[in-house]
C-alpha cells in the first residue's frame, strides 16, 4: 500500500514539475488544449496553482456532450482560469453538413476523417499558431497508439513546436484520487460507464474489461481510433494525411 501511495505522489509531483518548467520556460507562449476530461481537468487544477493566467483553449466542436459543457463551467469557476472556446469554420460545417448530412462520420473511415479534421484538426492548428508549446493530457495507459509518448516532443504536426504530456505516467486511479482529494468537478457521464469522452454521437460508455477507448468511434478498429490532434508520423507512411493520428 505505501509501495502505491509512494508511486501516487511521485507521478503527481514529476507532473507537477514537467509543467512547472514548461511554464517557466514557455509562459506566455505555452497553452493547454481543454476537453476537459478527467486529465484536463487535474491539469487545470496543476496550471491554476502554477500560472493562473496561463492560457487554456477549449475546442468546440458543435457536437460535444450537454455534460462536458457543464463541467467546464465548473472546473471555470474552481480554478479560476479563463477558458478561450475556439470553433470550427462555420462555412467548413456548413458545407459538411449540407452536402453529406449531419452523420457522415459514420459512413467510412475518410468520412470520419473529414469531419473530425473539420470540427477539431482545423480549430486545433489555428488556436496553436503563434505557441511555442502545448500541454496534453496524453496518457500511455490510454491508447494502443500511444505508447511511445514522451513527457516532451516535438510536434512537427503543429510546425514543432513542443508538446508537454506532464501525465503521462498516470493510470486512471491516479486521476480519480487526484480529483477526489481536491474536490474537482468532473463530467456526470464519467459515472455513466464511460472512460473516454469526445463529441456525444461518437462516443459511448464502455463495458468493464473493454479498452479505455474502447467507446470512442467503436465501430472502427482500435488503431483506427485518433482524431488527428496528435499525429504519429513515424506511422504514417501507408495513410492519407490525418488518417494515422492519436488525439482525444
Ligand atoms: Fe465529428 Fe465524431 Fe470527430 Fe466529433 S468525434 S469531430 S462528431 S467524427
Amino acid at each position: 500500500m505505501a509501495g502505491k501511495n509512494n508511486g501516487y505522489a511521485a507521478r503527481v509531483k514529476k507532473a507537477e514539475q514537467v509543467l512547472r518548467s514548461a511554464i517557466e520556460e514557455f509562459h506566455p507562449a505555452i497553452t493547454l488544449a481543454s476537453s476537459f476530461s478527467l486529465e484536463d481537468v487535474v491539469l487545470m487544477h496543476m496550471i491554476s496553482k502554477i500560472r493562473p493566467d496561463a492560457r487554456v483553449f477549449a475546442i468546440d466542436t458543435g457536437r460535444l456532450n450537454e455534460e462536458t459543457y457543464q463541467c467546464a463551467d465548473l472546473v471555470k469557476f474552481i480554478t479560476g482560469l479563463k477558458i478561450e472556446w475556439v470553433f470550427p469554420r462555420f462555412e467548413d460545417v456548413q458545407k459538411l453538413e449540407q452536402e453529406k448530412g449531419l452523420f457522415s462520420f459514420r459512413s467510412s473511415l475518410d468520412a470520419r476523417h473529414e469531419c473530425c479534421n473539420i470540427r477539431k484538426v482545423e480549430p486545433l492548428s489555428r488556436a496553436l499558431k503563434g505557441q511555442k508549446a502545448w500541454i496534453t493530457g496524453l496518457r500511455k495507459e490510454q491508447n494502443v497508439t500511444r505508447e511511445e509518448l514522451k513527457y516532451v516532443e516535438i510536434d512537427e504536426a503543429h510546425g514543432g513546436i513542443t508538446k508537454i504530456n506532464p501525465l503521462l505516467e498516470w493510470e486512471d486511479k491516479d486521476l480519480k484520487r487526484y480529483i477526489d482529494e481536491n474536490k474537482l468537478p468532473y463530467s456526470a457521464l464519467y459515472d455513466r460507464g464511460y472512460t473516454s469522452i469526445g463529441c456525444a454521437p461518437c462516443t459511448r460508455a464502455t463495458e468493464p474489461g473493454e479498452h479505455p477507448r474502447a467507446g470512442r468511434w467503436w465501430w472502427e478498429s482500435a488503431e483506427q481510433k485518433e482524431c488527428g490532434l496528435h499525429v504519429d508520423y513515424s506511422k504514417q507512411k501507408d495513410v492519407s494525411a490525418g488518417a494515422q493520428a492519436s488525439g482525444k
